[in-house]
């Protein structure tokens, strides 16, 4: 995505990835690589917002960071994810009420952008221990054991149930009574269809996988890598060409 946008546009820069072992080491390896940005993904968000000097924008009040831009040897921590998914859910329509299935650091990031959006946004989790972060900002926030069912207009599989294994995000029947009370669904995992898209197809109700929000949290992300020197209408359509390949 990212290479394709510098190679078109002529830019000496690459985009390559690094495997961290030890969230503890992401400021030593950024600087031993020499690197002017980087986006960092599952499971060390939460560590890069501590390893970041500065943190802007919405990443503040999500407390997970999904990209770095080295500011004259200062880290500035940014998330693109939030307002990635946003974008992504635009073609769903006018929203209010949306299930958000995980607590990890991608559900603190779609919790915070709906609730600024006036979306009010109701957190299921498989296990409590996770669910202080949203109960302690006030946001509806349950476990396993204490969900009841309700209605919501959109249902978001953001747990990694299905990404490396065939596991539903909840219970079967729990899940096939939420859609039927629901309107549409997304799942942020990309590139295949997960259980739980198989389930929101099933139901016939209009769905997404993850491409969308992974396109647009890259386009803010170029966009900052580049110094916000290119503007996102522009990288937007040869962003999208990548994903021809
Ligand atoms: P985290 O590791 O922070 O959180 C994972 C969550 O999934 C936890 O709430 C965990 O619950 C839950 N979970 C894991 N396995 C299961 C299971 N078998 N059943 C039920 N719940 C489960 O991950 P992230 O939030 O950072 O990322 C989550 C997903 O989002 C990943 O698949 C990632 O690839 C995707 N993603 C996609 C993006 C895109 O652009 N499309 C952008 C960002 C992320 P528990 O607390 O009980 O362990």
């Amino acid at each position: 995505m990212h290479n394709h946008v510098f190679k078109t546009l002529s830019l000496n820069a690459c985009y390559t990835r690094t495997q961290l072992l030890d969230g503890s080491k992401l400021r030593e390896t950024f600087f031993a690589k020499a690197l002017s940005g980087a986006n960092i993904t599952v499971p060390h968000k939460e560590a890069a917002f501590k390893a970041c000097d500065e943190i802007r924008g919405i990443a503040q009040a999500i407390g997970a960071v999904n990209t770095i831009i080295n500011e004259n040897g200062r880290l500035i921590g940014y998330n693109t994810d939030a307002d990635g998914f946003l974008s992504a859910i635009q073609s769903f329509g006018p929203l209010q009420h949306a299930l958000i299935l995980g607590a990890g650091g991608t559900a603190k990031a779609l919790a915070t952008v709906l609730r600024n959006n006036d979306i009010v946004p109701v957190i299921l989790n498989r296990s409590p221990n996770r669910l202080d972060y949203f109960q302690s900002n006030g946001y509806e926030a349950y476990s396993w054991e204490t969900f009841t069912l309700n209605s919501y207009d959109l249902i978001i599989n953001t747990t990694s149930a299905g990404l490396s294994d065939d596991n539903l995000p909840i219970d079967g029947v729990l899940l096939a009574q939420l859609l039927s009370r629901s309107r549409c669904a997304i799942d942020v995992i990309y590139g295949k269809e997960t259980p739980f898209l198989r389930e929101v197809k099933n139901a016939a109700l209009p769905y997404k996988d993850g491409s969308d929000m992974l396109l647009e949290q890259g386009v803010l992300a170029n966009h900052l890598f580049m110094n916000r020197t290119v503007p996102t209408d522009t990288i937007r359509p040869i962003m999208q060409e990548s994903f021809l390949y």
